[in-house]
């Protein structure tokens, strides 16, 4: 199954590392991948996926991590996705939605305290930035905290938070001086989730992704003492956005992998089913379905390595992530209504795990910054580039 996954772009080293992933995948996932989607994935798996050192590929050993960096999460995402996309989605808020921000902003003391448990795969972290009247602009954000002798104050309501209900710490974004603009206003917390005040609402019921938990989440005046504060007083704004270019590199691997399964199955169904005397690959109707299928997969490949190499290198990837995961996102969703149709009726029963896949792709052209708003992005940088200034 490996082999039309590699080419010029991966090193041997990543090959080997991908086949391993694969290996693991199919031990430890597959045989309770449908299952999994009646959810929530066991905590137990997600220890087991820490233990296999798939938390940490991009923290560093000083958090028990492999430093081999985001080019290797994004074959983590695509594989542990290929299988069952709810739970990597719930990994990937853990290790990188709240892992990153913490790695690149902690002190030595949190990332210890903080970090090392979650790369381990015995904490659970989740990120708490949407609000319930708060999405695509992050800067309207509510959530207030205020200073009291050396703690903070924290009042509001998080939405839509993955892992909320399951999670042992939270990365929660908060207004901390209201007097100026919230670019420079907002600062970074981590929180126990076992503080007095916070509290879970509601799981969302969710159409898709559904061995993962998605909360709303409210915070009454939970008390976070001031080591707690991540980065500086003002700071959170730069973290937000920073955050948000590993979380969209990683999404685009995830999102290849939502694409591939449905794909291999096409494929392979289009070879076996017979109609009109011939395989229905036979039919232009399907066979270029699956061209289409494998060409968006190359090119989402390409364009997700490119993103990964470049913040390896220490480079900003704003436009290069926000390319990566709208065209990745939106080839995911093409990719599995495509093979559903390919299947015809079959595409339509639970026999099949192309409905889930369809179901779970849904959600990333909406989570991570939408489609709108990833266009807006990446307009402004292409504007940026040949006007400076
Ligand atoms: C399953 C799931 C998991 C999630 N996990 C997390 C998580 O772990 N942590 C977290 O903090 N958040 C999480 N989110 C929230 C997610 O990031 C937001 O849903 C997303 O940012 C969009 O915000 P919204 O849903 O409020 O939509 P809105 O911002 O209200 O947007 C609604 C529509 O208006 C469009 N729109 C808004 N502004 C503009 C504009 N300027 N130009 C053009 N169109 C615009 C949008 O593109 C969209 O189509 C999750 C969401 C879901 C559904």
């Amino acid at each position: 199954m490996v082999d039309y996954l590699t080419n010029a772009l991966w090193t041997d080293d990543e090959i080997a590392f991908r086949k391993e992933v694969q290996e693991f995948c199919a031990k430890e996932i597959a045989p309770i991948a449908d299952e999994l989607d009646k959810g929530p994935y066991p905590r137990e798996l997600l220890s087991k996926i820490g233990k296999a050192g798939y938390m940490g590929v991009h923290h560093d050993k000083s958090v028990g991590g492999t430093e081999r960096g985001l080019s290797y999460e994004i074959i983590v995402a695509e594989e542990i996705s290929a299988v069952n996309a709810g739970l990597d989605m719930a990994r990937m808020a853990s290790t990188t939605l709240y892992g990153m921000p913490v790695a690149r902003f902690g002190t030595a003391e949190q990332r210890k305290k903080y970090l090392e448990p979650v790369v381990a795969g015995d904490k659970i972290g989740c990120i708490g930035i949407t609000e319930p009247d708060v999405g695509s602009d992050t800067a309207g954000m509510t959530t207030q905290a205020v200073k009291e002798g050396d703690d903070w104050i924290l009042n509001g309501e998080k939405r839509f938070i993955t892992n909320g209900s399951q999670a042992d710490y939270m990365c929660a974004f908060a207004i901390t001086d209201p007097g100026v603009k919230s670019k420079n206003g907002m600062s970074a917390f981590l929180i126990d989730t076992k503080t007095d005040g916070f509290s879970v609402v509601q799981d969302h019921d969710l159409l898709g992704m559904k061995s993962a938990r998605v909360s709303w989440l409210k915070l009454e005046d939970v008390r976070v003492p001031g080591d707690m504060l991540l980065g500086k007083p003002g700071e959170g704004f730069r973290i937000l956005m920073d955050e948000l270019d590993s979380e969209r590199t990683a999404i685009a691997g995830e999102a290849i992998g939502y694409g591939r399964t449905p794909y291999e199955i096409a494929v392979k169904y289009a070879t076996e089913r017979h109609q009109f005397g011939r395989p229905i690959r036979a039919f232009e109707g399907v066979s270029f379905k699956i061209a289409d299928m494998a060409m968006k997969l190359e090119a989402g490949r390409a364009l997700t390595l490119t993103a990964a190499r470049m913040y390896d290198r220490g480079e900003k990837i704003t436009k290069a992530a926000a390319i990566a995961k709208l065209y990745t996102t939106e080839a995911a969703i093409q990719i599995t209504n495509d093979a559903l149709q390919v299947l015809g009726g079959m595409g339509y029963t639970t026999d099949y795990p192309v409905q889930r896949f369809l179901r779970d792709a849904r959600l990333m052209t909406i989570g991570g910054g939408t489609a709108e708003i990833l266009r807006f992005l990446i307009q402004r940088e292409v504007f940026k580039e040949f006007f400076p200034g």
